[in-house]
């Protein structure tokens, strides 16, 4: 298994239950990459893609605004080129239906998938299924949110109409001046999601699997296909072999026969330990890009997307635009003593991610691309990984999430 983010070492905690000797490769400890500064949705309802129609109207607004949701570094435009022209491509009207119909066989799981795993880590107090909070700061805003909220009632996502005064009650921190309000029941928040990689590391662990600190740089190909993984700290032969590298699957990808359009929708986030404000459960102000959300650690602000590369430097203007945006949502917070964050979500045009078998090694799988969704899906994703493993056929049809759809 290479990657001990979040969906790789979900995954390798569905192979041990199955009784394979897993090793779980990552040439940083689990869950310090991307799995580490989340938001901590795990979002079953979560079916429209990034790109709709209604977004790529916004997008000219964005850039031009400094505390957009959306910012894209130009200097990288040209490697950038292949994603931004499948997420246009993404966008039409029938494709969005349909990404959303094939999301909404994967995702209502999510959840259900993670329950064996929490409860035999004993990690379940780290998931809280208390919802989430959409709330709209304009008339305008509120009627641009109906299509989503439509999208998500046409597939049985349940989405409850607020009043302000009830959106009061159960928020009295927010800022008065917000209008509206839905609330999402069905969202679970991890409270910790560094905390629920490294305890599920540890769980794979006390189970008998191995986890390795080596970076992976090649493959080594048998006679009957790839046999072993060579590392830094030197070769591992494999029966089997999973990429879930996150933002940094396709060049193991590449190496192993399959191009792909992956690329990094860098995100950041701020965590306040002391916020002085204490909303009770995940609050986004929606179509802005960010969510704020209670955890162990204080109260995080975390989303934004920027388009750059995997090696530019943060640019910490944006976690600046959080703490921004929080004063505006909660008008008591005190931001004092907030730390700072980037990451790489792993992300496809398409806003869905690759789980399947390799089309040209049948001994190669892979769980990757996962987006905004990585938490979310991670469980399912390993489920299904453990299945394809195991030669049991799998709860859904994994087609759409095939890695030559491209
Ligand atoms: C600001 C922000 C907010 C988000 N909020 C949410 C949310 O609320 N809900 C949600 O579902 N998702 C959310 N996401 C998305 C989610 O965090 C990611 O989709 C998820 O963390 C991806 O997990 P992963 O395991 O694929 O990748 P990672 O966590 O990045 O793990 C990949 C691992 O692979 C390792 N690796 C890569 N290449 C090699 C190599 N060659 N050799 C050895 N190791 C290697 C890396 O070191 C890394 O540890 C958010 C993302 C961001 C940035």
């Amino acid at each position: 298994m290479i990657g001990a983010g979040i969906v790789g070492t979900a995954c390798a905690c569905w192979l041990a239950r199955d009784g394979h000797a897993v090793t779980l490769v990552d040439r940083q400890a689990p869950g310090t990459a991307t799995s580490f500064g989340n938001a901590g949705a795990i979002s079953p309802g979560s079916i429209e893609p990034l790109g709709t129609p209604g977004m790529l109207w916004q997008v000219p607004g964005w850039l031009l605004d400094p505390l957009g949701p959306l910012t894209v570094r130009w200097r990288h435009a040209l490697r950038l080129a292949p994603f931004l022209t499948g997420l246009v491509r993404a966008s039409s009207p029938a494709r969005v239906a349909r990404i959303a119909a094939e999301l909404a066989t994967y995702l209502p799981d999510a959840l259900k998938a993670y329950e064996p795993l929490l409860a035999e880590s004993r990690l379940g107090h780290l998931v809280r299924r208390d919802g989430m909070l959409w709330v709209f700061d304009s008339d305008a805003a509120f009627a641009k949110g109906q299509a989503s909220i439509a999208l998500r009632r046409r597939y049985g996502v349940p989405v409850e109409n607020v009043t302000g005064d009830a959106m009061r009650q159960m928020e009295p921190a927010l800022a008065p001046d917000l209008r509206h309000a839905v609330f999402l029941p069905d969202v679970g928040r991890v409270v910790d999601p560094a905390g629920l990689v490294t305890g599920l590391a540890q769980h794979l662990q006390r189970r008998g699997g191995q986890v390795m600190r080596a970076a992976v740089h090649e493959v080594t190909f048998g006679s009957d296909g790839p046999d072993a993984i060579v590392t830094d700290r030197g070769t591992l032969p494999a029966d089997a072999i999973i990429v879930a590298a996150g933002a940094w699957s396709s060049t193991l990808a590449r190496r192993l026969g399959s191009v792909v359009p992956l690329e990094t929708e860098r995100g950041y986030h701020v965590t306040i330990p002391d916020p002085k404000v204490a909303p009770r459960r995940m609050i986004q102000p929606h179509g802005q890009g960010f969510l704020a959300t209670p955890m162990t650690m204080g109260l995080r602000v975390a989303g934004t997307v920027e388009l750059a590369s995997l090696e530019a430097a943060p640019d910490w203007r944006r976690a600046e635009v959080l703490l921004a945006k929080a004063r505006r949502l909660f008008p008591g917070i005190d931001t004092a003593n907030a730390t700072r964050w980037m990451g790489h979500r792993p992300s496809l045009p398409d806003s869905k991610p690759v789980i399947g078998r390799s089309p040209m090694h049948k001994n190669v799988f892979y769980a990757f691309g996962h987006g905004h969704l990585g938490l979310t899906g991670a469980a399912a994703t390993g489920r299904h990984i453990g299945d394809l493993v195991a030669g049991r056929p799998t709860a859904i049809d994994l087609k759409p999430f095939a890695i030559d759809r491209f």
